[in-house]
């Protein structure tokens, strides 16, 4: 069910010539690996000029941040990104809910939030996406408990293809298909998260751990703490970066050693031969849920930033065995790679969601940003999780044929059917959602 908002004043138009003049410059993904093939990218100032921008444009998708590795976020017709329009961050304390602008980043209102005295429950590993984009992506952090960032969101607001204003709200039928929804509906243009009271999170890393106690305690180390992420290189330096989400009159202190792993007595960046300075506080000194849930600090570059990534989502279950049939590729995978992640993430009921209807875990490649010698092991790694029906993230790179990402959405017959009613003339589609949504 769409919402169609009748209570905006009469829009003003825009001055086109504004707008036109306002095309950034910004044509490669945040990595690099991608030159959009757009022909326009504008960046409007008011929501009234992004509705223009619709209605007169034929092709037209979203742009948030720039940081899919995937071609998802582009079109060969025009892309629109938000990031100049007005700053929202409106708190509704009585439903715990923020309404903020989709284009602002995580960090920018997070940091908002906390001094309002609340919390996003949980964040992806950098403050620096935005709140679009991510939930578009079903961007995850973890925590066994935890679901995606899409799973906070309880409406929107979008721009739709005759440049009308729509809302769709948690509780309306098709709500679940809309959230994650590729920026194939329309534009978004505002985001309503549920919030919780602001807490304070410790996090610790631990050195040395072995990969064959991964594999054979995989529940209990993720059940360790809130939000738990095993980094390896597959090359012998394996760490677990443990958040423990400080209670009231907690005095927690870390385990020296734990699963037989030793507490780190330095920073560590995940990231081998990275800056430990660019990831958030370690050493068990506690601090705000913003500045310790992502690794990586928002004045910084997260991650490497010279880097290709890819990472899939695997039924709970099977993640002992999924970790084993990638274990037994390490000496192909450790030349190419920087470092692999593993996370957990709760189950969601949003369609196109790679947790939808499971509990999940994430493993998750940053590899040197060498495509020729990447693509051939991460199809060996597609091959090697094939049997355990991995879901790819939907922002970064994947070698399956359209086919075998179909069939593991159950609900894509329906995200079909919203599609052809929220984008009848097919103007938010693109080659990405067209090859793996058909
Ligand atoms: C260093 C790094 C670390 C990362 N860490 C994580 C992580 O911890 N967890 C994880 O799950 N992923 C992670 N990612 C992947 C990233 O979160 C996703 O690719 C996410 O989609 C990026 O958001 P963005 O704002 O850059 O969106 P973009 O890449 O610009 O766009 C992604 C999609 O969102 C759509 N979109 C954007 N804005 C709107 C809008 N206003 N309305 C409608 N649709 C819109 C676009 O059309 C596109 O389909 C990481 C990526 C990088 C580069």
């Amino acid at each position: 069910m769409r919402t169609i908002l009748l209570d905006r004043p009469p829009r003003r138009r825009p001055d086109p010539a504004r707008t036109l003049l306002a095309v950034s410059a910004e044509r490669t993904n945040w990595a690099g690996n991608l030159h959009y093939g757009a022909t326009r990218i504008h960046t409007p100032a008011s929501v009234d000029e992004v509705q223009d921008l619709v209605a007169r444009t034929g092709r037209i998708r979203a742009l948030g941040s720039r940081h899919s590795f995937s071609d998802v976020a582009d079109t060969t017709g025009e892309l629109v990104s938000l990031a100049r329009l007005p700053r929202l961050i409106k708190v509704d304390r009585a439903a715990r809910t923020v309404t903020v602008g989709a284009g602002l980043r995580y960090g920018d209102v997070a940091a908002e939030l906390h001094r309002r005295g609340w919390a996003l429950h949980n964040l992806g590993s950098l403050p620096h996406i935005s709140v679009a984009g991510a939930v578009a992506t079903a961007t995850h952090g973890s925590g066994d408990r935890n679901g995606n960032l899409a799973t906070a969101v309880t409406g929107l607001q979008l721009v739709g293809g005759d440049g009308e204003l729509l809302a769709v709200r948690r509780g309306d039928p098709d709500f679940p298909g809309a959230v994650v929804a590729l920026g194939a509906l329309g534009v978004v243009t505002t985001v309503t998260l549920d919030v919780v009271p602001a807490f304070d999170v410790r996090q610790v890393v631990y050195d040395d751990l072995a990969t064959d106690t991964v594999a054979e305690r995989f529940d209990e180390i993720f059940a360790a703490a809130y939000s738990v992420s095993v980094f390896t290189d597959w090359a012998g330096t394996t760490r677990a970066w443990v958040k423990h989400r400080v209670e009231d009159g907690d005095d927690w202190t870390p385990e020296p050693a734990w699963m037989g792993a030793r507490l780190a007595a330095e920073p560590r960046n995940p990231v081998p031969g990275m800056p430990a300075v660019n990831c958030t506080e370690q050493l068990g000194v506690a601090g705000p849920w913003f500045d310790r849930l992502p690794h990586f600090r928002l004045e910084f570059t997260p991650s490497s930033g010279d880097e290709l990534q890819s990472e899939f989502l695997v039924p709970r279950e099977h993640a002992p065995d999924a970790f084993r049939a990638i274990a037994a590729l390490a000496g192909r995978i450790a030349p190419v790679l920087q470092v692999c992640e593993l996370r957990t993430v709760a189950a969601d009921d949003l369609w196109l969601s790679s947790s939808y209807g499971r509990d999940v875990a994430g493993f998750h490649f940053t590899w040197r940003q060498d495509p020729d010698a990447v693509l051939p092991v991460l199809a060996e790694i597609e091959a090697a999780l094939a049997p355990y029906d991995a879901r790819p993230h939907w922002g970064k790179l994947f070698t399956a044929e359209p086919e075998q990402v179909q069939e593991r959405y159950p609900r894509l017959a329906d995200f079909r059917r919203l599609r052809g009613e929220y984008d009848p003339d097919d103007r938010f589609g693109n080659d990405f959602v067209d090859r793996y949504l058909g």
